[in-house]
């Protein structure tokens, strides 16, 4: 066991060697002994890009950024780290379209404090799940990469099988009228029969929070299936503060 613990010591530092860690964002190269020593994370960002993210400090969202009167969850609110700013939007369309969960870490790193700044606790966390095609063109839900690292860094179970989406919806983003977002993802995910959720308090992971249709629907699903509490979590959102935001606890 020893002997193996050096081997893969030794194969670790051979390939810092040969591939020394850059930074995600400017390719900068990042000093992770210097950053572990001073207790930093090791989430391959090197300093200058550390210091100049959007981070928002002090904001959970609404999450409809048109609420109506009607509205069956008018409370329904989302912990979003980073406000919507350079580097985080390239960063995301990577990850989403371009094969770069490389984001991952980072991403998610930021948004696990969010969550703990917030003070909320849960008992799982479900990633908004992606149509069936689009899981199969991109060999991955974004969504459920960020959930599995939120899972790891709060120590929540992971269950992504708690929701699931129950027809194709087309690409949000290509959708522009905010009313036809809202008719593009009604009704399209569900909590299967075999599954309870009821009574438990729910984080529900999306990567980006834009107008806010997918996460209500989604959320919408949980609650009529008698969640208990649904709190929302998207790494980005371009909200602004007057938008919708109110100071945490
Ligand atoms: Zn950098």
């Amino acid at each position: 066991m020893i002997v193996s613990d050096r081997l893969r010591g030794s194969i670790t530092r051979g390939v810092g060697y040969f591939f020394p860690p850059v930074c995600v964002f400017c390719s900068a190269g990042v000093d992770v002994e210097a950053d572990r020593a001073e207790g930093l994370p090791d989430i391959r960002i090197c300093r200058h890009c550390l210091s100049s993210l959007p981070l928002r400090r002090t904001n959970r969202l609404s999450c409809l950024s048109n609420p109506y009167p009607d509205d069956p969850i008018p409370d329904f609110s989302v912990i979003s780290a980073f406000f919507y700013e350079d580097p985080i939007p390239s960063a995301i369309l990577s990850l989403k379209f371009g094969d770069a969960t490389y984001f991952v870490r980072a991403l998610s790193y930021f948004l696990s404090q969010a969550v703990r700044r917030d003070g909320a606790t849960f008992d799982c966390i479900i990633p908004v799940p992606l149509a069936a095609k689009r899981l199969r063109e991109r060999g991955y839900n974004q969504a459920e990469r960020i959930a599995r690292d939120l899972s790891e860094d709060l120590s929540i179970p992971l269950v992504p099988s708690f929701l699931e989406r129950t027809r194709e919806t087309r690409q949000q983003s290509s959708v522009t009228a905010n009313s036809k977002r809202a008719e593009n993802v009604r009704g399209a995910f569900s909590v299967p029969a075999d599954v309870s959720v009821s009574g438990l308090s729910i984080l529900l992971v999306d990567d980006i929070l834009t107008t806010g249709h997918t996460l209500h629907e989604a959320a919408l699903a949980l609650f009529r299936a008698g969640a208990g509490s649904v709190t929302g979590a998207a790494v980005s959102s371009g909200r602004l503060r007057e938008q919708g935001g109110r100071a945490l606890r």
